[in-house]
């Protein structure tokens, strides 16, 4: 027979198997329990065990919960090997050996899976370990949380059985446990004794039989393999799968099962179990944080039944600065453990997160994993680290997540506050960071009552571009309605504001003035606090601590700066964006929208002339109209040269959806006719003629130019008399010109010819020399397809990638809403594509279009300016793909720094 793969890997303190690379087949906790025990640097103390591969996992899912042929066999005799380690024999009578079944996947998912205590406790095995530990009620104690445990993982979740609310059979055995404490006049677990324990085992069995209608097993090895089974079935549990989805993580990766001997926590009062960081997790501050239980098992400490001590004097609280801490009752092996943490870090070079036990006055280390940090910590861990030279600047580079930056760049709320807080709503975390204020249900209320000088909050059914101004006026945004990419979610992390989208449960009456979540009522005025981060609303205003102009964060964008090579650029339409964005280290303006004037504050009057262009009949009309908007074209632009001086500008020319800005209130047509001498019918007649059924794919972009070079003309004409300008005021601006929506070269080539000859005129006109660049946005696939052809015209390629994902994949970004979150679900798509960058299909078609372009013109620039160019994998993909650039709304420019400068280290490491 041929030999089976090697499923089981040994660790204790002798032959250990596996190391800390080995974590895809044996998890992080199997990979980093055989690092602790074997390697020669660290040799800690940890229960002998050993750990069965993710691979047996995957096949386990993949053969209908068969185990590979082989298996039972190197379980046995890695058993075997544990039992000579460790002294003990698994079932034996006299000197019995107990495990724990632990899940642990690749990447920590923590509390989302299964583990199992005290297996191979039974009623052959009781006596013989009563009899050795002298301890009648640890016995029984171990047993009852075995029959808790086993019946509720191994038996009822393993078994897909899906009780009704409060009735698990885990939460009957708790009720059964309470009635007697409550009968004896117990207040805490550990006053049961030996004899009450021993009575509660048996009402627990008694219990598990009526209830999911089989004994609880009384034999080792079938506890030992309904524990195995019971770890691997638990990677497709509810909770496991959903935090998959959040986290991305794949679902065929499988959990590997670590079996390992029992230590006990639980012997009495010099047995202790415990949790800690070698540093604090949530500020980074670099004191040993922890908490640890006397006479306990480590399920106690994270359960929450008992407060848990403070690990040290220290880093005592005020809800537990009244318990002594381990420093206090047990200096040494406080000592012994501080020893072991400065030694793991010196090991990892990185936070670790720590579980221990101590049996009977000796100290046992159960885990040991990179620890889980906030923002503020990464930043402060990393450069602190840098100073005590534990790591080298590009590590403290990659320490930091990129979308944890925003964290650091937004108000937070003060999470002392907010954990005693309730919320009463939650939707999705659309705009990061938090906010109070008084709630206001209209755009112009939000606007009228900031100009007082008050806070407000703009509660909203969903929102649409004319809310912009009191989004804007807003401290923070709430929506009942929309997702991730709607509208006020896009906007609302542009401007780096606080806002939550979809809360479902709210029900808005603007007429009213108030807002209703179940039969609770808010009215207009009354205080909310908003947490953008993680999608959570409160009633009443908390406290927020603002987390801006943080001295660490400039040290370490100082640090970024030393290893990006890719560009980053922002995508703003006004001089006062630019200007933020420049503040957060923007090289440029990747994308400027002429058609911000027409929304918002100001846009009254040269919305009033567009109008009248857009309903022009003939071409000395549309003449007259472009005269009156070439002034707010040239004012706009000029601004944000002069804001971006030196730097470049895309501008790219007017890509206005037409239809959208005909109105459609009877007063203002009849405002709109008087102006321009027309009837009322006449406007809506001409309202009918622009209608189109599809307006994303009509009449818009570079066609708007086709059919009006005057159109182009006159924002050409726009840009270059305000560079001329402002070249003669010494200024050096770099614009350049951006046709939208192109799908042939000779589109540019008809349009070019306008821009050139506006170009020849104006030179002379200012006798100035005027450098531009001459581009296209690349939105449409057949533009990929011809790249080749539109670079020799073209001299920059920006990729539009919301466009270029709507009409790549034939999904409508305005209508995603209806079946993405169903796509997702299904795992048909990984990821939201207006998101994040679909690298295999979108992707495709980008690397297509920036080789075929370069093969034609070596020097093209190439850029993106989509919503995705913030996200930190599209700024990899973008990295990868030899793009010039990125570009991103303002507040997302220090996140794609940070990708940018990772991404360059990754790809040196690689090499
Ligand atoms: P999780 O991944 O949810 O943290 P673990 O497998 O780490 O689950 O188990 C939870 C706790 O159970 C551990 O923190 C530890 O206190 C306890 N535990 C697990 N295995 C053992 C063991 N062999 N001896 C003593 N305690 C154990
Ligand atoms: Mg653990
Ligand atoms: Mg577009």
């Amino acid at each position: 027979m041929a030999q089976s793969a090697k499923y089981v890997y040994f660790f204790g303190p002798q032959g250990t198997e596996g190391n800390a690379g080995m974590v895809n087949l044996l998890g992080g906790k199997g990979a980093n329990l055989a690092e602790m025990a074997g390697h020669p640097d660290l040799r800690l103390p940890v229960p002998a065990g050993f750990t069965i591969t993710t691979e047996v996992c995957t096949h386990f899912m993949k053969h209908n919960a068969q185990y590979p042929e082989g298996l039972k066999a190197q379980v046995a005799e890695a058993l075997a090997k544990v039992e000579a380690a460790m002294g003990m024999k698994f079932g034996d009578a006299g000197n019995p050996l107990l495990v724990s079944c632990r899940s642990g996947a690749r990447r920590s998912m923590p509390g989302m899976m299964e583990t199992v205590l005290n297996v191979g406790l039974c009623s052959k095995t009781i006596p013989g370990l009563i009899k050795k530990t002298n301890n009648p009620r640890f016995v029984y104690d171990a047993y009852r949380r075995l029959i808790m445990m086993y019946s509720d993982v191994v038996m009822e979740k393993a078994e897909g059985i899906e009780p009704a609310e409060g009735q698990g059979i885990r939460q009957q055995l708790e009720r059964l446990m309470e009635a007697l404490k409550h009968k004896k006049g117990y207040e805490k677990d550990t006053d049961l004794t030996a004899e009450d324990l021993q009575t509660l085992c048996e009402q627990f069995k008694g219990k598990v039989r009526e209830v999911l209608g089989k004994p609880f097993p009384d034999d080792p090895q079938e506890q030992l393999w309904g524990g195995i089974g019971a770890v691997f079935k638990s990677w497709n549990g509810k909770r496991a799968v959903s935090y998959r989805r959040i986290e991305g993580i794949p679902d065929e990766w499988g959990t590997a099962c670590n079996v390992q001997s029992m230590v006990f926590g639980n012997m009495g009062d010099n047995s202790a179990t415990g949790v800690a960081f070698s540093r604090n997790p949530a500020t980074g501050e670099n004191k040993f944080y922890g908490e640890w239980l006397p006479n306990a098992q480590g399920e106690d400490v994270v359960a929450g039944i008992r407060t848990p001590n403070p690990l040290n004097i220290a880093t005592k609280s005020e809800q537990n600065k009244h318990l002594p801490s381990l420093e206090e009752a047990a200096p040494a092996l406080y000592k012994e453990l501080d020893d072991i943490r400065i030694r793991l870090e010196k090991h990892y070079h990185d936070m670790q997160d720590i579980e221990f036990t101590i049996q009977e006055g000796k100290l046992w280390m159960l885990q040991c994993r990179v620890g889980k940090r906030t923002g503020t910590a990464a930043l402060n861990i990393a450069m602190d680290m840098l100073g005590e030279k534990l790591i080298d600047e590009a590590t403290a580079v990659l320490r930091v997540a990129p979308k944890q930056l925003d964290e650091l760049l937004h108000p937070i709320m003060d999470p002392a506050a907010e954990k005693k807080a309730k919320p009463i709503a939650s939707g999705l975390p659309a705009g990061p960071g938090a906010a109070c204020g008084q709630i206001v249900f209209t755009s112009d209320d939000a606007v009228a009552w900031a100009k007082q000088g008050k806070q407000v909050i703009l509660v909203r059914e969903e929102t649409n571009p004319e809310d912009v101004e009191g989004m804007r006026a807003a401290e923070g945004i709430l929506t009942a309605r929309g997702g991730m990419t709607s509208h006020a979610a896009l906007v609302a992390r542009g401007w780096g504001k606080c806002c939550i989208v979809g809360a479902g449960t709210i029900k808005i009456d603007v007429a009213a003035g108030v807002m209703k979540i179940g039969d609770k009522i808010w009215k207009q005025g009354d205080e909310v606090t908003l947490n953008g981060t993680r999608g959570l609303v409160y009633e009443g205003r908390l406290p927020l601590i603002d987390a801006t102009e943080n001295p660490r964060l400039q040290e370490f964008m100082k640090l970024v700066e030393k290893f990006r090579e890719l560009g980053v650029r922002t995508n703003a339409d006004t001089p006062r964006d630019a200007k933020l964005a420049r503040e957060f280290g923007a090289e440029g303006i990747g994308l400027f929208r002429t058609e911000h004037m027409f929304y918002g504050e100001g846009s009254d009057e040269p919305l009033f002339v567009l109008r009248k262009m857009i309903l022009s009949k003939t071409t000395a009309e549309r003449q007259k109209a472009l005269d009156e908007l070439f002034v707010f074209f040239k004012r706009d632009i000029k601004g944000t040269l002069e804001a971006m001086d030196g730097l470049p500008v895309t501008i790219r020319l007017l890509d206005p959806p037409l239809h959208e800005f005909v109105p459609q209130e009877e007063e203002k047509q009849a405002e709109l006719a008087k102006a321009v001498g027309i009837t009322v019918e006449q406007i809506q007649e001409r309202a009918r003629e622009l209608h189109e059924t599809n307006p994303m794919m009509g009449h818009r972009g570079v066609r708007l130019g086709i059919s009006y070079p005057e159109v182009t003309a006159m924002q050409v004409r726009a840009i270059f008399e305000a560079a001329a300008e402002l070249i003669k005021a010494g200024k050096k601006p770099r614009p350049e010109i951006m046709v939208p929506v192109t799908c042939d070269v000779k589109e540019l080539d008809v349009t070019k010819a306008v821009v050139d000859q506006v170009h020849a005129e104006v030179e002379r006109q200012f006798g100035a020399k005027i450098e531009y660049l001459y581009g296209t946005m690349i939105e449409i696939p057949r533009a990929c397809l011809l790249a080749d052809k539109m670079a020799r015209t073209a001299q920059f390629f920006s990729f539009g990638t919301n466009d270029l994902t709507q009409m790549g994949f034939g999904f409508s970004r305005d209508d995603i809403g209806g079946f993405l979150p169903t796509y997702l679900e299904k795992r048909i798509l990984m990821a939201d594509p207006f998101q994040t960058i679909d690298q295999e299909g979108i992707g495709q078609l980008i690397e297509m279009a920036v080789s075929k372009g370069r093969a034609v013109r070596p020097d093209l620039k190439v850029g993106i300016c989509g919503e995705q160019g913030g996200d930190p994998d599209s700024v990899e993909f973008c990295f990868r793909t030899g793009l010039n650039y990125v570009s991103c709304s303002p507040y997302r420019v220090p996140i794609a720094r940070l990708a940018a400068a990772q991404s360059s280290i990754k790809s040196k490491r690689a090499k």
